[in-house]
């Protein structure tokens, strides 16, 4: 007879943890998983979902501009946050309840409540304190966003409650350069909000490749988003209807609305992982190895709270990687490198593999190739937009090492390259790829003219990867 109550509780009923507890319990493990507010995590709940249901709205803008030049006719449109909101918060409650059914219907308990340790093997359940016995702890709590420490910092917002305003402000000020900030830049102007957008970097997107990072930013700025670089926060003060935000050269701007997207934390304080003698890292992240293990044998943690690549797919792999290797005897670990990635910005990113700064350290002679165009839709929509596609090519063994895409259906067009760059495809294999004509993709495969990229000295350390919704980047 076991000392525990199961054999695998999973602290978080998010991406990761959900995953790992389905695959666990398959397995015929005793299983439970503690969520202290919704099921499905921040993916789900104020994350990847709610968020590109909020970029489909904001694209329609476009939509119906563009099909003037095609001979519709669309006066009159207009546009009702409240439907949306309603619509969205119904969409994510099915998806809710379809989470924690399939923890449920996979065998697993479900306390709907915070859990906190007590010692390696001992969860506390608030709000009564009961205790509960596990011979394996799963840590999957995720993160949060953050706040600078400036005055008046508590007037503004993130995107948990970018998700939920009441009514839609006529202007808003939003700090970062990240995903999230450009995301959410997109989205408010999109649906008519007067958009700022304040980074303090030079550029933004730190991390992605260059011609994506420039691009994005020409385009920002047709949009008439007004982005400034170089510009940081330095108080917000409420006046009586709206807010005065002053930045650090002294100037002021009034909005109705300011989002900070400066970042996310994991969620490890007060999790009692000191008693249990879990190690953090210096940004408070659960240290673990190759196989999600942390530094106490039988605790394990996977995604955003172990700030490796913070991404859904990822935190789910992980989870799934965990339950086959403790639960399945299958071991296998998470491969964090050619993971693609997309910003959800109007227009999009799509990218996988190496940016061209890293590549052309890691690689002493490769080869770049490059096409800007205007696509075929805006010959008759008269839109001033352009895409750019990019691929990066090992010139020794003419492996393709990058793949890098603005404008639309960028997301799509990358996930299947990803496949093709996974195998270890060539530019040849690129070339003789037959052309699916008319799309934007085919250029993929049509590219001929390439650059060969400034002669660097090979980089002497492993290069870092860009982490995965990493705002303060
Ligand atoms: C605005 C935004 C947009 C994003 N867009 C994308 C995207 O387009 N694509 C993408 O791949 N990723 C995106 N992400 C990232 C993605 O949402 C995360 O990487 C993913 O949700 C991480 O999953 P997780 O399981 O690690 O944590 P989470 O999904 O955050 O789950 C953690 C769960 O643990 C619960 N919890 C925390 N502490 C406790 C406790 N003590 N007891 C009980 N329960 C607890 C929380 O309530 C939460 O439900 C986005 C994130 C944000 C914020």
């Amino acid at each position: 007879m076991s000392d525990y109550d199961f054999d695998l509780f999973v602290i978080g009923g998010g991406s990761g943890g959900v995953r790992a507890a389905r695959i666990a319990a398959g397995y015929g493990a005793t299983v439970a998983v503690a969520e202290e507010y919704r099921f499905g995590g921040t993916c789900v709940i104020r994350g990847c979902v709610p968020k590109k249901l909020f970029v489909y709205a904001s694209r329609f803008r476009d939509d119906f501009e563009d099909a003037e030049g095609y001979g519709w006719t669309t006066k009159g449109t207009r546009f009702d946050w409240p439907t949306l909101l309603a619509n969205k918060d119904r969409e994510i409650k099915r998806l809710e309840d379809i989470y924690r059914r399939n923890v449920l219907s996979a065998g697993a308990k479900v306390f709907d409540t915070r859990a906190t340790l007590v010692d390696a093997n001992t969860v506390v359940l608030a709000p009564d304190g009961r205790k509960v016995k596990a011979g394996t702890i799963l840590v999957a709590t995720g993160g949060h966003p953050v706040k600078p420490d400036i005055p008046g910092a508590e007037h503004a917002i993130t995107s948990n409650e970018a998700f939920h305003l009441k009514e839609l402000p006529a202007s808003i000020l939003i700090v970062g350069g990240g995903y999230i900030a450009v995301e959410f830049a997109g989205i408010f102007d999109g649906l008519g909000v007067e958009t700022t957008l304040v980074y303090r970097g030079e550029k933004i997107l730190r991390g992605f490749d260059e011609d994506m990072r420039d691009g994005l930013m020409a385009e920002m700025f047709k949009r008439e988003i007004d982005v400034r670089v170089n510009a940081d926060i330095a108080s917000i003060e409420k006046s009586w209807s709206d807010y005065t935000v002053t930045l650090k050269d002294g100037s002021t701007l009034e909005v109705e609305c300011v989002m900070f997207a400066t970042g996310r934390s994991p969620n490890t304080a007060n999790l009692g992982l000191d008693k249990a003698g879990v190690k953090l890292g210096e940004d408070g992240e659960i240290l673990v190895d190759a196989d999600s293990r942390s530094s106490v044998g039988n605790i394990y943690a996977v995604g955003d709270v172990t700030d490796r690549v913070n991404l859904t797919p990822v935190a789910i792999r992980e989870g799934h990687a965990f339950a086959d290797t403790v639960f399945g005897r299958k071991r296998w670990t998470v491969d964090h490198e050619l993971i693609p990635t997309a910003v959800f910005s109007t227009p999009e990113i799509g990218t996988v593999g190496l940016p061209e700064h890293i590549a052309c350290e890691r690689y002493p002679k490769l080869d770049i190739y490059k096409a800007r165009f205007r696509p075929l839709k805006h010959t008759l929509s008269g839109r001033d937009e352009f895409i750019v596609m990019k691929l990066l090519v090992d010139g020794l063994t003419d492996k393709v090492v990058g793949c890098h895409m603005l404008g639309p259906d960028a997301a799509e067009i990358v996930q299947m390259a990803a496949i093709a760059l996974r195998m270890g495809a060539t530019k040849a294999d690129f070339d003789a790829t037959m052309a699916l004509h008319p799309s934007i993709a085919e250029e993929f495969v049509t590219l001929r003219e390439k650059r060969p990229a400034p002669q660097k000295p090979p980089a002497k350390t492993p290069l870092q990867r860009k982490k995965g919704y990493d705002e303060t980047s």
